[in-house]
């Protein structure tokens, strides 16, 4: 599970979360949703250390991210831990961008290896034989010796996922994996995405996409202004209370 609670982020003087509180169910998808600025891609980089927090904690897997408890003269004391510990509660998130970022000079096959061999320290043969599988997860193991130039945005991205699966995350991160991608392009994305939640997987995504948050979404948490305005189940969206939600519903759809 990921929980957050009361987190709060600023740059300098520009308060971008003011007391998200969020909780994600093991196996469950949350869709976040939410106008430009509101801190959606923030709150994602926090869960996956990319940025350190204000206020508040976040905890995943009943494990606080950042921070461990220490005794100090009989007193309990929060203590940062150290490059390697965080680079362990890292491996626990894979994490999808809006630009897949592939390397451009590595095929495929290539880039769902790289982390494997070089971050994780497993055999070639055996990274090989793992990343062939996660690229016929995504639909792609008749394009494992592509280049990124050579396939689709929307192959790219399937790419880019097979390439956060291959370290064999317990979450998933998604920030806005459509947005960069032609309509035509979307679906694709999609179904590969709906697949991993009905395989199971616990997943975050921020997205514009109304009709896979209603389909797929086991949680639905709409942002304004750096705190959570309205959550629930996916009823939601057709069921908004909050007025910001619906002003927010009515543009989208
Ligand atoms: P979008 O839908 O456009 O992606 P978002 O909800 O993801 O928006 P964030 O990217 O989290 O929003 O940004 C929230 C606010 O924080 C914005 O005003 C942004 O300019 C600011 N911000 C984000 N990262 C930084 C940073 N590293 N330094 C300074 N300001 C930042
Ligand atoms: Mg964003």
């Amino acid at each position: 599970a990921v929980k957050a609670t009361g987190v709060h982020k600023a740059f300098g003087s520009l308060h971008v979360l003011r007391g998200v509180d969020l909780t994600v169910m093991p196996g469950t998808v949350t869709v976040i949703l939410g106008p430009s600025g509101s801190g959606k891609s923030t709150f994602l980089r926090l869960i996956n250390q990319l940025e350190t927090l204000t206020a508040g904690s976040i905890e995943v897997d009943g494990e606080l991210i950042g921070y461990k408890h220490v005794t100090k003269q009989g007193k309990d004391m929060l203590q940062t831990l150290n490059d390697k510990e965080i680079a362990r509660q890292r491996a626990k998130l894979g994490m999808v961008f809006q630009r897949f970022n592939l390397f451009p000079h590595k095929t495929a096959l290539e880039n769902v290896m790289e982390a494997p061999v070089h971050v994780a320290g497993v055999p070639k043969s055996q990274a090989r034989v793992q990343a062939i599988a996660e690229l016929q997860r995504v639909g792609l193991g008749d394009r494992i010796d592509y280049y990124p130039m050579q396939l689709s945005g929307g192959q790219q991205q399937r790419v880019a996922i097979a390439r956060a699966l291959a370290m064999k995350p317990e979450i998933m991160l998604f920030d806005e994996p459509t947005s960069a991608l032609d309509p035509e392009l979307v679906g694709e994305v999609l179904t590969v995405m709906r697949s991993l939640a009905d395989a199971g997987m616990t997943m975050i995504v921020v997205t514009h996409e109304i009709g896979f948050a209603r389909e797929v979404a086991d949680q639905i948490v709409f942002m304004d202004g750096g705190v959570v305005v309205e959550a629930g189940g996916p009823q939601i969206i057709d069921l908004p209370q909050e007025a910001r939600f619906k002003d927010f519903i009515n543009h989208v759809l």
